[in-house]
């Protein structure tokens, strides 16, 4: 299984350090070609908005678009998220492949990123785990403010924010899986893989 990272900016090199701990060595992705052969892509944290400038730029747009046509998944985290959204609420470079609107920044500034213990409840039971939270961090977070057709909620805060979606083969979550030693939302997105 060739998984690809997305690697114009952000919190790229823990997503890559998590999958060679899970046993899937991947793809750094930063060019049109980087694509080929791939059967899943994940597009980290960072800025949303650097990040849709620079896929611009390089031209990654419709390969990314197309790869999500055809059905591959696609898991986004935190500006990843955001890029991934149809819409944010303002312009500014976007996939327009998850049918959700995002608020971005929901939680304040940098200064208000916290941890929270999440429950997982959908992720644990695909997984045939016992159902224990997740240690969510959350990082000048977005969250999704209303999800459209077709799309499943994942995982909410305690005061319903909605923090991970799912649309068959496309994945969003808030918060920063990489940068815990939990592997149990990149082994999700691997099983997606594995069967799709
Ligand atoms: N606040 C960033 C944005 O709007 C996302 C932050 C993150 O990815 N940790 O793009």
């Amino acid at each position: 299984m060739q998984i690809g990272v997305l690697a114009l900016q952000g919190a790229f090199a823990e997503h890559v350090a998590m999958l060679r701990r899970l046993g899937v060595t991947p793809k750094e992705v930063r060019l049109p070609c980087d694509m080929e052969g791939l059967d899943g892509l994940i597009m980290p944290g960072g800025e949303s908005t650097v990040m849709g400038k620079l896929a611009t730029a390089f031209k990654l747009i419709d390969p990314i678009r197309n790869f999500a046509y055809a059905r591959k998944p696609i898991w986004g985290t935190c500006a990843g998220l955001i890029f991934m959204a149809r819409d944010v609420g303002h312009v500014q470079p976007l996939l327009d492949l998850l049918y959700v609107k995002v608020e971005r920044n929901a939680f304040g500034r940098q200064v208000d990123s916290f941890i929270a213990d999440l429950p997982i409840p959908i992720v644990n039971k695909a997984l045939g785990l016992v159902d224990t939270p997740f240690r969510a961090m959350f990082i000048r977070a977005p969250i999704v403010k209303s999800v459209g057709q077709g799309v499943d909620i994942l995982a909410q805060l305690p005061d319903g924010k909605i923090v991970a979606v799912q649309q068959e083969h496309l994945l969003g979550t808030s918060f920063h899986p990489e940068l815990t030693q939990d592997g149990r939302m990149h082994q999700y997105f691997l099983n997606l893989v594995e069967n799709s």
